[in-house]
């Protein structure tokens, strides 16, 4: 807790009453929960806290202020079914912050989720430093007084007035590379010569075209001079001619053709064409460059020599956005700052008041080491939670609701007290938030806990405990409180102390923040890459050494040899340069290794992660694992099966034959209502069971295939006890505390943590050959201790099994039971990505560095 936290009202009657909640899981639940308080919603996974905060809670208050706009409105905007809940009272309009991965194709940035490119533009438009003759006061003619000659859209790379003017703000261009328009000189152009023209009659109509024009299309293409060479290679015009084709000797008909080069055509096919392989093949003859007009800014020379501080919009754009603000401190009281006329002097500061205002809040909640300029694309579901919180805690609204999933997702410890600081500071200023979390710094923070459980799925959906958070450790049941005692259970640790069996190297790894740096990973162990977020943890882990070893897999010079064995040589020269003016590096992506050893140690790669298994309803738990095929088979086998002859595909809801024809196999309709969402309900012909009645004739110890898929993971381990290949895939699923999900349930419904756990399943019963290298990004986000303990106690296992286990952590339990440590840092983006501290848990916690100051209270002994 803050020192400065006000003192919360008294609780009268300000509080939001839940009564008899029923969606998914939950038991008939009824709650009162307080209102202006930060309320931390825990349990188990799967225990039903995001069925209450967000799906009844944050659910029922969209739905009325859906009730009180047109129906005709209502319908445009993308809503869920209402929640099951009998009454809910005393609920303010809420906000939801839900983790989500951003779309790949999403063109918003840091800045303009932020709207922090907004007013930066127009700090620029009004009290930029133009050049000479260029300003406001010397177009006062043309101008109203002291209003600025460019509007703040001059500034935008994505407006016409704004882009420059030969890459249209895209900052790079594509450009023909001459060098591969001519596939082989020796060749004459009748003989093919050109690569890259179109196959079929246009090839023969450009060839005769050339011959009309007087050139000898026979001869090598390297004897023809050179300027004819250039031209008809490069040349933008299209000159018409009489055409008499080349069709043999007795043939006399003629058309008019005209001419295009190749790299017109290249152009024009890249620019215009609809067809993914006629694009394919132009993009072969071109290369993409920063663009030469802008290098890579975007923006018109106009805008470019428009400067604050002697620094122009581009450079201000490109950098981290805690760097910004230190740019804008120095601004203000910058001479050219101060020597603006006045209304354009106060202008500047009130927006720079603005700006620092809401950069504070960036940086306060640990996103100072973003570039104002990155693409949401590229963070992850944590980043742009707390990118859209700090803009909510702009906007100054109060009496709303906030409901957070796990805010604290991807955040060190040292980052979540700073989390923490403005979760309060949102809350003081007259807003509820209710976060779902697992963090036990957080848990403890709050005011109030909604503890749910006992147990997950059927297990759970009651609540255990519904109070002040310090009381928490007088509930009975509650799993949650266990772990919030003073001194929690130690996460499943190695039976003996183990000790690397060998190292991969990387050496000279170079990207994002890092910049030549060494890493050594030990094999054989359990590893975990700490450090605050943004210190550079994913950048070594998923980028440098998921992309070297993937590499050096794939390139099995044997197998093949068309892939270039010295891919990684690319490494060698590092990152492009920045350009002499320092503004960003076109290649910001780019991460390179330059050496690395011991790869050969390594058979197999396999990098889970916690995005969606599979967006369609129709991919479960059962299909995804491959459980469902030793399934299909055992219904194929049965005596009713055989008489009339099923085969397993006939078991598939996917298959016509075997599935429910009204619904396809879906199990659900829809129901289009006018004026009103659609809804889904059962199917009437099959209720929901996905089968034709022939298919459910068949039955295994009086079961359904339908059934089977109705059954959660516990109880199909018992009915398939006699199917070895199917009863193992489910002691996994239930050892790893997934025993609670029904085989059935879609893919589209589960989340990251259950997403992440059931592809470890799948990688886990495959009894691994060789040595695999498994890399596990933040394995235990989404996860109460108590499942944080079941994942560990199969990533040790994975580790005794011969194998080598790399996360990236900060969950204190789980770094304290890795062998070995490499701790990132010190600090986030140009202050970090440098290696600080590696070895032991107990050998890291002996420096000084932010990770070892939070880890030294998890070891033994301490
Ligand atoms: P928690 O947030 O505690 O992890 P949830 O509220 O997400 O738990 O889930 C509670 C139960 O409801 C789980 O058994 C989960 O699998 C189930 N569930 C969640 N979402 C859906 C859904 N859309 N359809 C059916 N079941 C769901
Ligand atoms: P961590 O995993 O420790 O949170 P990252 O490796 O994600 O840190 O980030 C390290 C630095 O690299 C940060 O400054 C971040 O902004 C930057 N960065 C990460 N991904 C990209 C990217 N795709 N493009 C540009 N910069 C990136
Ligand atoms: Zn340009
Ligand atoms: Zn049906």
């Amino acid at each position: 807790r803050t020192a400065a936290r006000s003192d919360p009202q008294p609780l009268d009657d300000s509080m939001v009453c839940v009564r008899d909640a029923t969606e998914h899981n939950l038991r008939g639940v009824d709650v009162d929960i307080p209102r202006d308080r930060l309320v931390a919603f825990t349990g188990v996974s799967g225990s039903g806290k995001s069925s209450l905060a967000f799906g009844t809670i944050f659910s029922a208050s969209q739905q009325r202020y859906l009730e009180s706009i047109s129906p005709y409105a209502r319908r445009l905007i993308d809503q869920g079914p209402a929640p099951r809940v009998g009454e809910i009272s005393g609920l303010p309009p809420a906000v939801a912050l839900r983790q989500t991965y951003g779309g790949a194709s999403s063109r918003s940035t840091v800045g303009t989720v932020s709207r922090v490119s907004n007013v930066l533009r127009m700090l620029y438009s009004r009290a930029g430093t133009y050049p000479a003759g260029r300003g406001p006061e010397e177009l006062a003619g043309t101008f109203p007084r002291d209003a600025a000659p460019l509007d703040s859209d001059a500034f935008s790379p994505n407006t016409a007035v704004g882009a420059c003017p030969t890459c249209h703000g895209l900052g790079r261009l594509h450009v023909v590379d001459e060098s591969t328009l001519v596939g082989d000189e020796d060749l004459s152009i009748r003989d093919g010569a050109v690569a890259a023209w179109p196959h079929g009659w246009a090839r023969g109509n450009y060839r005769d075209i050339l011959a009309a024009l007087g050139i000898d299309v026979d001869v090598p293409f390297r004897e023809l001079p050179q300027a004819t060479r250039d031209w008809l290679l490069l040349t933008e015009e299209h000159p018409t001619v009489k055409v008499h084709p080349d069709r043999g000797e007795d043939y006399d008909g003629w058309y008019m053709g005209t001419y295009t080069s190749p790299r017109s055509w290249v152009l024009h096919a890249f620019g215009t064409t609809k067809s993914a392989a006629m694009r394919a093949k132009a993009a072969a003859f071109l290369s993409d460059e920063p663009c030469p007009t802008c290098q890579g800014r975007r923006l018109n020379p106009e805008a470019l020599a428009v400067t604050i501080a002697g620094e122009n919009i581009a450079t201000a754009n490109a950098l981290p956005l805690s760097q910004l603000a230190a740019f804008l401190e120095s601004a203000r009281t910058h001479p050219h700052t101060q020597a603006l006329p006045t209304a354009r002097r106060q202008a500047a500061e009130a927006l720079i008041g603005g700006l620092l205002s809401q950069l504070g809040n960036l940086v306060d909640l640990g996103l100072g080491y973003l570039a104002v300029g990155r693409t949401t694309a590229t963070l992850s579901g944590g980043e742009l939670q707390r990118l859209h919180l700090a803009t909510q805690m702009r906007s100054g609204l109060f009496g709303v609701l906030y409901v957070l999933d796990e805010p604290s997702a991807g955040l060190h410890p040292a980052d979540t007290a700073t989390l923490l600081t403005a979760l309060e500071r949102l809350r003081a200023a007259g807003n509820s938030v209710f976060v779902v979390e697992h963090n036990p710094q957080v848990i403890e923070a709050a005011d109030w806990i909604v503890d749910l459980g006992p147990g997950a799925g059927r297990y759970g959906g009651e609540v255990l405990y519904n109070g002040p958070a310090h009381d928490i450790t007088t509930a009975k049941d509650s799993v949650t409180a266990r772990y919030l005692a003073a001194h929690t259970p130690e996460a499943p640790h190695p039976a003996v102390a183990r000790t690397a069996r060998g190292w991969l190297d990387l050496r000279g790894v170079a990207g994002h923040n890092l910049q030549g740096v060494d890493a050594r990973f030990p094999l054989g162990v359990l590893t975990a890459v700490t450090g605050v977020s943004g210190s550079g943890k994913s950048t070594l882990v998923e980028r440098a050494l998921a992309d070297t070893v993937r590499t050096h897999l794939r390139v099995d010079p044997a197998a093949d040899e068309e892939e270039d064995a010295s891919d990684l040589g690319r490494g060698a020269t590092g990152p492009t340069e920045p350009d002499d003016e320092g503004a960003w590096a076109p290649d910001e992506d780019l991460v390179t290794v330059a050496e690395a050893s011991g790869l050969e140690q390594i058979d197999r790669l396999v990098s889970v992660d916690q995005k969606p298994i599979g967006r369609t309803p129709r991919s479960n738990l059962a299909t995804y694992t491959g459980l469902f095929d030793s399934v299909r088979k055992l219904y194929a086998a049965q005596p009713e099966a055989k008489r009339r002859r099923y085969t397993a595909s006939r078991f598939s809801f996917n298959v016509a034959a075997g599935r429910c024809p009204a619904c396809l196999g879906d199990g659900v309709v829809s129901i289009e209502m006018l004026f009103l969402p659609t809804e889904t309900a059962a199917c009437p012909v099959c209720e929901g069971g996905r089968y034709n009645p022939d298919t459910l004739a068949v039955t295994v110890k009086d079961k359904t295939i339908a059934d089977v898929l109705a059954m959660t993971v516990e109880e199909a381990e018992e009915f398939f006890a006699d199917l070895p290949a199917a009863a193992r895939i489910l002691t996994l699923l239930k050892d790893i505390g997934l025993g609670y999900l029904t085989l059935g349930q879609s893919a589209t419904t589960l989340s990251g943590g259950e997403a992440q756990r059931i592809k470890l399943v799948s990688e886990l019963h495959r009894a691994p050959r060789g040595h695999t290298l498994y890399l596990l990004d933040e394995p235990t986000s989404g996860l109460h201790p108590a499942d944080v303990d079941r994942l560990v106690a199969q990533l040790q296992k994975l580790v005794d099994a011969g194998n080598t286990v790399v996360v990236v952590e900060h969950d204190l339990r789980t770094i304290a039971a890795a062998d070995h440590l490499i701790d990132l840092g010190p600090g986030a983006g140009h202050e970090g990505g440098r290696i600080i501290a590696t070895g032991t848990p107990e050998d890291v916690a002996e420096t000084d560095t932010p990770t070892a100051r939070y880890l030294s209270p998890y070891l033994t002994g301490a």
